[in-house]
């Protein structure tokens, strides 16, 4: 499961911020995630309430900034919402023009604590 190990790895870097910025409870937690992770948010949702218990983030509120993939076409100059992960520009059809601009995130955007 892909999703446990995005998740584990975020709870190491929580941990390590909070012990960084001496708090002891985490209370707001908010990742950003991109389309073309592939990703799925309730997964990512189940994972986190699983591994927090216990934790100092264990009562945070996990906030998820899904970003669509979003592509541009070179050929046509255009900015477009990617649809089921398929590359082509819906303008002039071209596969090879088109990069993704949007969609590639995974990121922990940021987080809020207590130092009680
Ligand atoms: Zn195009």
């Amino acid at each position: 499961m892909h999703e446990f190990s995005v998740m584990e790895g975020l709870m190491t870097l929580l941990a390590d911020h909070a012990q960084a910025h001496a708090i002891t409870r985490i209370t707001r937690v908010r990742l950003v995630v991109g389309q073309l992770r592939g990703l799925d948010v309730n997964q990512l949702r189940g994972c986190f309430d699983l591994l927090v218990e216990g934790t100092s983030a264990r009562s945070a509120t996990l906030e998820i900034d899904f970003v669509p993939a979003e592509g541009h076409c070179d050929r046509c100059d255009k900015t477009f919402v990617l649809p089921n992960f398929v590359l082509t520009c819906p303008v002039c059809g071209d596969s090879r023009a088109v990069r993704t601009t949007k969609g590639r995130e995974l990121y922990l955007e940021k987080f809020e604590g207590t130092k009680e």
